[in-house]
């Protein structure tokens, strides 16, 4: 009988957790669910069938799951369980964490004998609903072949290299979902200024070689609606971009674009608040353009 434990039910680690709990129940084993804040824990037991437990019940699980803001909150964790982790336990950390995190998060439990794969996401809240997430997994072959069975909220997952790859990948993927975020913002302000409608040039645009999943999903979804739902929180979006820039600036590489982007992504996080969807950064693309994207 397996036992989970699924520590940070956010928007993405809640939908995680139940698809933890759903296969827990067709297999016999155990899923149990910790959160910071305790009742967000007794509501997903009460919705899913998950188990709501102590951080020490966790301490116990065979796979340890964690989906929190940023690699210091899963220090902050591994430091509260360490002295209770067991020998063998396998901890998939599904944050979007810092690459230079990682080895010392994997040495610090590998004293413990505890095994540690960073393994962030990408597919947003629906993604995660549906168990169609991606994952890209830094770590050995062999750790990523035993945790891959017990992925039950995941599409397709692809060990990406040795431990921080994964977290390294996410960073880039995130720098690249941003740059096309505001680039195809200035498009669309620049063309409204022209006059043109912004939902026939993203017909267009869709339909042409500009598309991205920015002009294809974000932008139609969440920007000409003016609804902006927020389901991935602009700060997040600005701390991946700056992650991706420490990447480039580790690797003593060159890449204008990518510091660009993380500094304005940085500065509309700033301006249009932290805890804003991702998309609202175009808001600051329509100030300085004086127009609204519609
Ligand atoms: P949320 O802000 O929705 O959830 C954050 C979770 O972390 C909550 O459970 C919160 O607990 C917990 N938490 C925060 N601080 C601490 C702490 N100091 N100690 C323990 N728990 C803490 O974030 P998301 O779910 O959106 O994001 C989680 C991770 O997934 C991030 O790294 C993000 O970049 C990444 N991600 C997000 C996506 C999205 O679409 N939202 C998509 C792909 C990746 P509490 O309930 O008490 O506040």
């Amino acid at each position: 009988m397996t036992t989970t434990a699924f520590l940070g039910l956010g928007a993405m680690g809640a939908p995680m957790a139940a698809h933890l709990a759903r296969r827990a129940h067709e297999t016999g084993g155990r899923a149990l669910v910790w959160n910071r804040t305790p009742g967000r824990a007794e509501a997903h037991a009460t919705a899913h069938g998950s188990h709501a437990a102590a951080l020490e019940e966790a301490a116990g699980a065979d796979l340890i799951f964690t989906c929190l803001p940023t690699s210091a909150e899963v220090d902050g964790l591994i430091g509260a369980l360490e002295a209770r982790l067991r020998p063998g336990t396998l901890w998939v950390d599904c944050t979007s964490g810092h690459p230079e995190a990682a080895p010392r998060q994997r040495g610090r439990l590998a004293a413990r004998g505890v095994r540690f794969l960073d393994a962030p996401v990408s597919g947003g809240t629906g993604g995660a609903e549906a168990g169609t997430l991606t994952v890209m997994v830094g770590g050995p072959q062999d750790e990523v072949e035993a945790a891959r069975p017990h992925l039950a909220f995941a599409g397709p997952v692809v060990r990406v290299g040795d431990t921080g790859a994964g977290f390294a990948v996410k960073a880039v993927n995130n720098a690249l979902l941003a740059a096309n975020l505001w680039a195809a913002g200035e498009g669309l302000a620049t063309l409204v200024r022209a006059g043109v409608d912004a939902g026939a040039a993203l017909e267009v645009i869709n339909a042409s070689s500009g598309r991205s999943n920015a002009t294809q999903t974000l932008i139609p979804q969440r920007v000409l609606t003016r609804e902006f739902p927020a389901t991935f929180a602009l700060g997040l979006l600005a701390k991946d971009a700056g992650i991706a820039l420490d990447l480039v600036q580790a690797g003593k590489g060159s890449a204008p674009v990518l510091a660009q982007v993380a500094g304005l992504t940085r500065a509309a996080a700033q301006v249009v608040g932290p805890e804003q969807d991702h998309t609202a950064a175009l808001k600051l693309v329509e100030a300085f353009n004086g127009v609204e994207i519609k």
